[in-house]
């Protein structure tokens, strides 16, 4: 259950998350609890690159389900600053609807998987997220080939249903689809992990020039190279509690 939420501390961060803790019950096994996050303490500034690292099952990919809410925490908030805001909003305890909406415009969430409803194409996948971001209909669309384009996806695939594409392709539909029209807070969980080397460094650069024009991006690369590169502040996690954070040279230099 959800308990209640403490204040938004002072401070202008993009997203503050507070005291974050998640758990599961494995009802179809022997109904015992695990537990991913202990209690997160995380801030992510506009134009600021945060990188989480960590051992498998660290509570990592939990952290960003939770900030993003498909993960409901236990307990804990996460606030989210728009411009111009005078308070920011508390993402855990907005109805699902506002939820949904303030998540399709604000938010950008990239997995290694792209989910994308049967029968549709790279296009329409992309110009529906530029939708979403608030864009009319011909701007989405024009967003959306600007998009694809600068990943590189071929313009004779832009109509094929995403579930005959690679394993790449898809991953770069998914980029597109997370960057279009950018959002303020970007997710991203092992975003280039299909793609070969050339597509691999379009995408980073993509990335990082979000970054530098002011998006705050919160990343899981296991490739040390890309967190090395583009991580400004690395966050190591380990058993679902924040170990050690600083620069990305202090922090994989301990972890080696
Ligand atoms: P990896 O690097 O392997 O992706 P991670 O650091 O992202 O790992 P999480 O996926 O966040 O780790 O998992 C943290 C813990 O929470 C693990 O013990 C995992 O089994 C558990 N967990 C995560 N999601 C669920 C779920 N939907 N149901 C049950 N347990 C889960």
């Amino acid at each position: 259950m959800k308990s209640a939420h403490s204040a938004p501390p002072a401070c202008e961060a993009r997203i503050q998350v507070r005291d974050l803790r998640k758990s599961f019950t494995l009802h179809t096994i022997d109904g015992r609890t695990v537990s991913s996050l202990h209690g997160i303490d995380l801030d992510v500034h506009a134009g600021e690159h945060v990188g989480l690292a960590g051992p498998s099952g660290a509570g990592k990919s939990s952290l960003l389900r939770c900030v993003y809410r498909t993960y409901l925490p236990d307990s804990g908030s996460v606030f989210l600053r728009r411009d111009g805001d005078a308070e920011p909003v508390e993402l855990t305890a907005l109805p699902d609807r506002e939820m949904a909406r303030l998540r399709g415009r604000e938010l950008g969430y990239v997995s290694q998987f792209l989910a994308a409803p049967p029968r549709t194409g790279p296009m329409e996948v992309v110009a529906a997220s530029a939708r979403r971001r608030g864009l009319d209909r011909s701007e989405a669309r024009d967003a959306a080939a600007e998009s694809l384009r600068r990943l590189r996806l071929e313009e004779a695939l832009w109509d094929v249903d995403c579930s005959v594409l690679s394993g790449g392709e898809r991953q770069r539909v998914n980029l597109a689809a997370g960057t279009v029209s950018p959002p303020r807070l970007l997710l991203l969980d092992e975003p280039v992990s299909a793609l070969d080397p050339a597509n691999r460094e379009v995408a980073l650069e993509l990335v990082d020039s979000l970054a530098h024009s002011g998006v705050a991006v919160l990343a899981v690369f296991h490739d040390l190279d890309a967190l090395r590169r583009l991580a400004s502040r690395v966050v190591l996690l380990a058993d679902g509690r924040i170990a050690r954070q600083g620069t990305p040279s202090e922090i994989l230099q301990e972890a080696a």
